[in-house]
């Protein structure tokens, strides 16, 4: 299994967005953060063994780390087809039973785990609200980034769908340089990475 820095240098290796597109808010999450944000859900949940869906794939990293971690089967949901044309590069070395993509719009995918980083509404408002509501419909554990003080927001939705934010961790993320409506050649947001979890029944 890989440790936290072997599995942040094989990620940042992974091909990312040619051209990203604004409107489908394409940036890709950079090798250390995912790889810090899987690292903790293979210690809290262990990722070994489970059916994983990653939501908004774009070039695959998320999934591909849990790939990497184990993961029985990892489900990759996308609707850009230059990106799955780049996903299905990142895939080339991975079993094909182990992988699965669908292209389409975000929606429901049975599994154990649900990893993603969804448009973070910086071009639409709650833009993460659809991934949001397939990823409750698809596992029990989610883990998701999003913009820093989203966290009424999320706390709201997951408590109307029976989840709840049992773990919240600080994150810097680089938005993509190419979109047009920043003015500096790299833009940090600050943002959180979210650990969801489904209540059980009383
Ligand atoms: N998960 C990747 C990409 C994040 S960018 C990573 O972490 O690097 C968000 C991705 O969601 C983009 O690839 C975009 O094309 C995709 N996307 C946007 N709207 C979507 C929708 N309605 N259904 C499926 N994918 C969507």
């Amino acid at each position: 299994m890989p440790s936290k820095s072997q599995l942040a240098v094989a990620l940042s290796k992974l091909k990312g967005f040619d051209k990203p597109k604004d409107a489908l808010e394409q940036y890709r999450t950079d090798g250390d953060t995912a790889a810090d944000l899987l690292h903790k859900a293979q210690l809290i949940d262990g990722i070994e063994g489970k059916r994983v869906a990653d939501l908004g794939a774009g070039t695959g990293i998320l999934g591909i780390g849990c790939l990497q971690l184990g993961a029985s089967h990892v489900t990759f949901v996308e609707i850009d087809e230059e990106a799955i044309t780049l996903l299905e590069e990142n895939l080339a070395p991975f079993a094909q039973d182990r992988r699965e993509i669908i292209h389409g719009g975000v929606q429901h995918v049975q599994a154990d785990i649900v990893v993603m980083n969804p448009p973070f509404g910086v071009q639409r408002t709650h833009a993460d609200r659809p991934f949001l509501l397939a990823a409750f419909s698809s596992a029990p554990i989610i883990y998701s980034l999003h913009l820093a003080g989203s966290e009424g927001f999320l706390d709201a939705l997951c408590n109307e769908h029976g989840y709840a934010r049992t773990h919240t961790w600080d994150y810097e993320l680089q938005l993509a340089r190419s979109m047009k409506h920043h003015r500096q050649r790299t833009h940090r947001t600050a943002a959180i990475g979210v650990r969801l979890e489904r209540r059980q029944p009383l």
